[in-house]
């Protein structure tokens, strides 16, 4: 069957009718109609669009088109000077409706403009974050141009907030991943919504998952994890009682430390090491010394190794908190001083590939054995995570004592008989530390300083997510360092980190494209009008600015919520 060319004002119509709702389930209804109709029309590569994108979520590269290259490609499509541009720009604030609004005036007189299709706008797209080195910025501008000049006004709009990586539909993966399960297999959604969130969560690819949910249940069934390839880590629920742990993982359990350093997934394929955070950026280039001990001591062939990488002080030999050496993940150069400066030790928990054979659904137990076969104990370079299995409450909390005293974050409780199951916090794996109040949030806004503090970005609103959107839940000044000497992240960083994100500005206050995740501790939290979740925290302060969280990382307004009433019920804990 030859396809019919499928136009790009399909897709604005989608957006237009995401845009137009806040229901989650109104969202999902007009997601499957679509799907539907390009499972059968159109390429699965399109599918990226949806979530204004080009490439798998394990492609970090971003379309990301600057403002300014923005606004120049509108005045080239559109022959208006950039200053006349500037000028509406500082009216309308948003680059989406100055596009729609350029594009809108200039179709009236342009009727011999083409229509435009997906797969123009898909492969322009592509070659725009394809273009480097000397020509970029003429290269982009072009092909940016081309598809303004046959764009109408709704769809320049949505060009342009694709480009500059704001699409602003509100969809969160889940609904796109329910959406897939309504469209394609209408009378078992629930069971495949499951099976699709698996597929997805090895494969990190929203085509392919789809291109095999297309081709029917066997091939969804198939998706693998890749090795050389990010994935998506399991993660724990949070407990505050030792029996609440044992009633969730069974007796007994697996109990380890949960050592305070940052999660990495190493892949080794013959001499080919790389490593990934959990939001599947490669750092391999920033710890060739783990690396070499991973090339050193691991004794296999192919395998993808789970692992917390924590820093140490090589005088003393005492282990040092996360925000001590997250600024090796961060740092480009002066590679070899950081190495020197903060060494890290890896404590390797679980292995889901090995030797050829993806480990992921055998037992804990199983998988255990492989690790403590191919993973020496070589202390400061890498050894197995510390382990006792027990179904004894008095052990365990003896344990989780002992991690403590060690400076160690708490512990972690595992169920022997689960597979590895990524991503869901399904109960197999439970964390439990002191009660600390903290949060993971995302900055969506901030508020320049004054006095010896002016000129940076000082105070910070930060939000949780629900379902696809950001909701403030309180403004936070504290926590960050004034010196470059001190140890941990300054104003100084943050506000750098913080201006290529501005979107607006109005006198000492800016709004942030989400981006930048940080953790705070927080004195309580309770309902307040003042912000959009309906929430506010008292006394927040910021503990670490987290480098290695994706934006799904952080807290929910559920998660929000069940902290609120934790609080009101005034539950213990300590076991
Ligand atoms: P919190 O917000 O409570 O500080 P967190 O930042 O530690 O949480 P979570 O996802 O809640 O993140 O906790 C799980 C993390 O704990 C893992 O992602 C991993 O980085 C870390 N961790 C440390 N030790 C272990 C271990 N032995 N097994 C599994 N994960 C561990």
């Amino acid at each position: 069957m030859v396809k019919k060319e499928m136009n790009y004002s399909e897709f604005v119509e989608v957006y237009e009718g995401l845009y137009a709702t806040t229901k989650r389930l109104e969202k999902e209804t007009i997601l499957a109609g679509f799907l539907n109709k390009l499972a059968k029309e159109g390429e699965p590569e399109w599918i990226y669009l949806l979530r204004g994108k080009v490439t798998p979520d394990y492609d970090d590269r971003l379309l990301g088109i600057s403002d300014k290259l923005t606004i120049k490609a509108i005045a080239f499509a559109f022959g208006i000077r950039d200053t006349e541009i500037m000028k509406s720009y500082r009216k309308v604030g948003d680059l989406g409706e100055l596009a729609e609004e350029f594009a809108g005036k200039k179709k009236q007189t342009n009727l011999f403009a083409k229509r435009l299709t997906v797969s123009k706008v898909f492969n322009n797209f592509r070659k725009i974050m394809g273009i480097e080195g000397k020509g970029a910025v003429s290269g982009k501008t072009a092909l940016i141009a081309e598809l303004f000049g046959n764009a109408t006004g709704k769809e320049a709009k949505y060009i342009a907030r694709t480009l500059v990586g704001q699409l602003r539909v509100g969809v969160a993966d889940a609904t796109v991943r329910d959406a897939i399960a309504e469209a394609l297999f209408p009378d078992e959604k629930k069971e495949m919504s499951v099976k699709i969130e698996v597929a997805y969560d090895m494969a990190n690819d929203l085509a392919v998952v789809f291109e095999a949910a297309s081709k029917g249940k066997k091939a969804l069934e198939k998706i693998d994890i890749v090795l050389g390839r990010p994935m998506n880590v399991m993660l724990p629920v949070k407990v505050t009682e030792i029996k609440e742990a044992f009633r969730i993982c069974g007796k007994p359990a697996a109990i380890e430390h949960k050592y305070d350093g940052f999660r990495v997934v190493i892949n080794k394929v013959g001499n080919d090491v790389s490593l990934f955070t959990r939001r599947l950026e490669n750092v391999t280039k920033q710890f060739p010394d783990v690396v070499r001990t991973v090339k050193k001591y691991v004794k296999a062939r192919e395998v993808i190794l789970d692992s917390e990488v924590v820093g140490y002080d090589p005088k003393t030999k005492t282990m040092r908190p996360f925000e001590a050496i997250s600024q090796r993940i961060r740092r480009k150069y002066d590679i070899e001083k950081l190495e020197r400066d903060l060494p890290v030790e890896v404590n390797v928990f679980d292995v889901i590939y090995y030797n050829g054979k993806s480990l992921m659904q055998e037992a804990l137990t199983k998988r255990r054995k492989v690790l403590e076969k191919i993973i020496p104990h070589e202390k400061w370079k890498i050894r197995p995570s510390m382990q006792i299995v027990t179904d004894s409450e008095e052990k365990a909390l003896e344990f989780y004592k002992e991690a403590l005293k060690l400076g160690e974050e708490g512990i972690m409780v595992k169920n022997l008989n689960a597979n590895y199951q990524q991503g869901r916090r399904v109960g197999y794996w439970v964390k439990m530390k002191p009660a600390a109040n903290d949060l993971d949030l995302v900055i969506t806004g901030a508020e320049y300083g004054s006095g010896k503090r002016g000129g940076w970005l000082t105070s910070y609103i930060v939000a949780c997510q629900s379902n696809g959107d950001y909701l403030d839940v309180g403004k936070v000044s504290s926590g960050l360092k004034e010196l470059e000497q001190e140890e941990g992240t300054t104003y100084a960083e943050m506000t750098k980190l913080l201006k290529p994100l501005i979107e607006s500005e109005k006198g000492k206050v800016v709004r942030v494209k989400p981006k930048i995740v940080v953790s705070l501790t927080y004195q309580n939290i309770q309902g307040s009008p003042t912000y959009n979740s309906g929430f506010a925290m008292r006394f927040p302060r910021i503990t670490h600015y987290r480098p290695d969280y994706h934006l799904k990382d952080i807290a929910t307004l559920d998660d929000i919520k069940i902290e609120v009433k934790r609080a009101q019920k005034g539950m213990s804990h300590l076991g």
